[in-house]
């Protein structure tokens, strides 16, 4: 934005932003959910609070297992999650449960979020769940949602489970911000697996295919053999983690012990490996030219004369009178961003 402070030093003095700290750090509920809603808020001074909370508690954060489970909608994503969480939770984890679903928005209520879908886990002291933040761009609702990832953690949740839709690009936004990254398929995969797009498979961690109860049990199992061989032509043979693939009921509870010792199974690999910290590191990476381009588009979009000409540089574009890379110049000119 226009102001001149370095946007991560600033000191959590304002006694609004101590309490929260503190209040988090001491895992309590309310100061968790305060906190949130400052990190999604796009107003100015809060964003400056969002980033003294989130730079004081960054000592306290990296801590939990983060898991990404994305899968066609009616694959089973919240009843899994549902009783994986209540799982995690009997066995003394807390659990938080967040959402990257940029078509959302707050008032017609999210698809991810609703609470009523876990109905177990909304009802559990020691489980977390935070809708996805109100509709915007993926690239933001991503980076809120990393930020809430980082706050729960700081709020002594150790598993962070990040749920999204298996739909446009919002797999990948999720597989950049977790550990392991889970795809939930269904039986009968024989013409599913025609459509399922090949780059979820690629970036998957684990795949378990879902439902696999009563009469669908066998097709589970048949379909867990199609992704296996799917699998075995998709990633390179060489690499020193192969996805494994399984059959799970959310809905009776069965394999899901082996989901989540397979998702152990997976971050001690990658920390033997260094695969772990690799891709932790690329990830930060990768978050902090996400903002950057998120603060360079809230800039441009906070200047008025700025918004206006790129309206009529849009149209003269589009008309083919004006060249992108002319158009694209001015606006860098127009924001003193000088010649690029
Ligand atoms: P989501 O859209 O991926 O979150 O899917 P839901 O968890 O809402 O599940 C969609 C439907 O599938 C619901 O009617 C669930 O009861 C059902 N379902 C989910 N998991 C299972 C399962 O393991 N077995 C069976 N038989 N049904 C399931």
């Amino acid at each position: 934005m226009t102001e001149t402070t370095p946007p991560t030093t600033d000191a959590p003095s304002d006694p609004e932003v101590a309490r929260l700290v503190e209040g988090i750090r001491a895992g309590k509920r309310a100061a968790l959910a305060r906190a949130i809603t400052t990190v999604e808020s796009k107003k100015v001074a809060h964003r400056r609070h969002a980033r003294a909370i989130l730079q004081a508690l960054l000592p306290d954060t990296g801590h939990a297992v983060r898991l990404g489970i994305t899968g066609v909608p009616g694959v089973g994503k919240s009843t899994t999650i549902d009783a994986l969480g209540t799982y995690l939770t009997q066995q003394g984890h807390r659990v938080a449960v967040l959402a990257v679903d940029p078509s959302s928005t707050r008032t017609g209520g999210s698809i991810l979020g609703d609470k009523t879908r876990m109905a177990r886990l909304a009802n559990d002291e020691n489980a977390f769940i935070r809708p996805s933040p109100s509709a915007g761009t993926l690239g933001g609702v991503a980076a809120r949602t990393r930020e809430t990832m980082l706050l729960c953690e700081a709020a002594g949740y150790d598993v962070v489970i990040v749920e999204t839709v298996g739909i446009g690009q919002s797999e990948t936004a999720v597989a950049e911000m977790v550990d392991t990254f889970l795809v939930l398929g269904l039986p009968g995969a024989g013409d599913e697996l025609q459509g399922i797009k090949k780059g979820v498979i690629e970036i998957a961690d684990i795949i378990a295919v879902n439902k696999a109860d009563g009469d669908a049990a066998k097709r589970a199992r048949q379909a867990a053999a199609e992704y296996r061989s799917a699998l075995q032509i998709l990633t390179a043979p060489d690499a020193s983690w192969r996805p494994p693939v399984m059959t799970i009921s959310g809905l009776t509870g069965d394999g899901l012990d082996r989901l989540w010792a397979d998702v152990l199974r997976h971050r001690d690999a990658g920390r033997e490996s260094g695969a772990f910290d690799d891709k932790r590191r690329r990830q930060q990476v990768a978050w902090m030219w996400t903002m950057i381009r998120e603060q360079l588009m809230a800039a441009l979009s906070l200047r008025a004369d700025v918004r206006a000409r790129v309206g009529e540089l849009e149209t003269a574009v589009a008309d083919g009178s004006v060249a992108a890379t002319v158009a694209a110049d001015e606006i860098a000119q127009m924001m003193g961003l000088g010649e690029i």
